[in-house]
């Protein structure tokens, strides 16, 4: 037991360092202190995961009428469930690693570590027993990264069949859920098998990597808002390949439906199919040049075009604004044509024409900015861009072929 002067001792170290003003600390120092308070947690997670194991080994969680150490710890220290279940897991499997456990004590190892370990040791306790002073030394050296390859490469070489069964085991347990919420965005989470999600990795990083070779200017997104745009351009491009299959005879599409006469007045709103309401400035985005099936209504609910897929821009125009403008056109960008839009100068709903002089090649994201503040204009057949203030933004032109 935690005698009364061991109590005093740790409460005393603790309000020294609580004392302490760390404004007067260099850099160094911080760091250091921060690795000092690493190894002293891991020694008193250590202590805490033994005296659990005795806790439970003694059933004495029962006394209170709980059916497990984890529901006592719980209840008793106001623990979530899994944090409660994670230490209790984490204390077992220190128990069943005696020379991880030391070395875990003495902070030698970090908790990731013996996570990792932990995995290894359930999976094939007989050969991890035999293995154990190697992965510990692999512990101590190794970075979490290379100790999670080392580990997995044992574990599968240890029991075939066992890593077999795992992978098969995890493989079911693979889900994805896409659903609008309440506040207009669609919510995505999920678990993919390695396959699955070794593909979509990889195609999330080409987008983003032809992205960043073919622009020239700082990209002010974050490296996530840059995935959930590689998303949506790897499901657009699929959507609109010409080898997808057809459901029901149509070709599956986004949909939206839109009114004509609010498109015009920049009002009202348009109605995303499985999503929702979006403004009238996202409906003039969409209907500017998009893959989305349009429903066009007048007034009320009057349809004009039911249903039916229809470009505004026809192929052979589009291939000629590519043609023409190799890519996106605003200043520094060219993103190349098979991720842009057609954009209307002077949009339709306003009477513009769909034709080669009003019509100029954006990338997604730069389609977004000029329907939401950016101008352009056609100048002399070329492009000219402004700010939101409109104050002009200087153009070199198309890049050189
Ligand atoms: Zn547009
Ligand atoms: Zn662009």
């Amino acid at each position: 037991m935690f005698d009364a002067a061991l109590v005093s001792t740790l409460r005393s170290a603790i309000d020294e360092l609580r004392a302490e003003d760390l404004g007067a600390l260099s850099d160094e120092a911080l760091g250091a202190d921060l690795d000092e308070l690493e190894r002293a947690s891991r020694a008193l997670d250590a202590e805490r995961g033994r005296r659990l194991v005795e806790f439970e080994r003694r059933r004495a969680f029962a006394a209170d009428g709980h059916l497990s150490t984890a529901a006592w710890l719980a209840h008793r220290q106001g623990l979530s469930r899994s944090t409660a279940e994670g230490r209790v897991r984490r204390a077992r499997s220190l128990a069943e690693m005696p020379a991880v456990a030391r070395a875990f004590g003495q902070g030698e190892v970090s908790g990731s570590a013996v996570q990792v370990l932990s995995v290894a040791q359930e999976a094939a306790p007989e050969a991890f027993a035999h293995s154990e002073p190697a992965l510990l030394e692999a512990a101590r050296w190794m970075s979490f990264g290379e100790l999670r390859r080392v580990v997995d490469t044992w574990r599968i070489a240890a029991d075939p069949e066992r890593a077999m069964q795992d992978e098969d085991r995890r493989f079911e347990r693979r889900y994805l859920n896409a659903f609008p919420a309440v506040d207009g965005m669609v919510r995505v989470d999920g678990e993919l098998d390695a396959e699955t999600g070794a593909t979509l990795i990889s195609a999330l990083r080409a987008v983003v990597d032809v992205e960043s070779r073919t622009s020239t200017t700082a990209d002010a997104r974050t490296p996530t808002q840059r995935r959930a745009d590689a998303l949506g351009e790897v499901c657009r491009q699929w959507l609109g390949s010409l080898e997808r299959p057809t459901v029901a005879g149509e070709r599956p599409n986004v949909v939206v439906t839109m009114d004509v006469s609010a498109l015009a007045a920049h009002a009202g709103e348009a109605r995303l199919e499985d999503v929702g309401a979006v403004t009238a400035a996202t409906a003039r985005q969409l209907a500017c040049d998009a893959n989305v099936s349009r429903v066009i209504t007048r007034g009320a609910s009057e349809p004009l075009e039911l249903g039916r897929r229809t470009k505004v821009v026809p192929a052979p125009l589009r291939r000629a604004v590519a043609v023409r403008d190799r890519g996106c056109r605003f200043p520094g960008c060219g993103r190349p044509p098979g991720w842009s839009d057609a954009h209307h100068v002077r949009h339709w709903a306003d009477g513009g024409e769909t034709s080669l002089g009003n019509l100029v090649l954006l990338c997604r994201p730069h389609h977004r900015a000029i329907h939401r503040g950016f101008g352009v204009a056609m100048v002399d057949g070329r492009p000219r861009f402004t700010r939101p203030d409109g104050t002009p933004i200087a153009d070199r032109g198309p890049p050189a072929a």
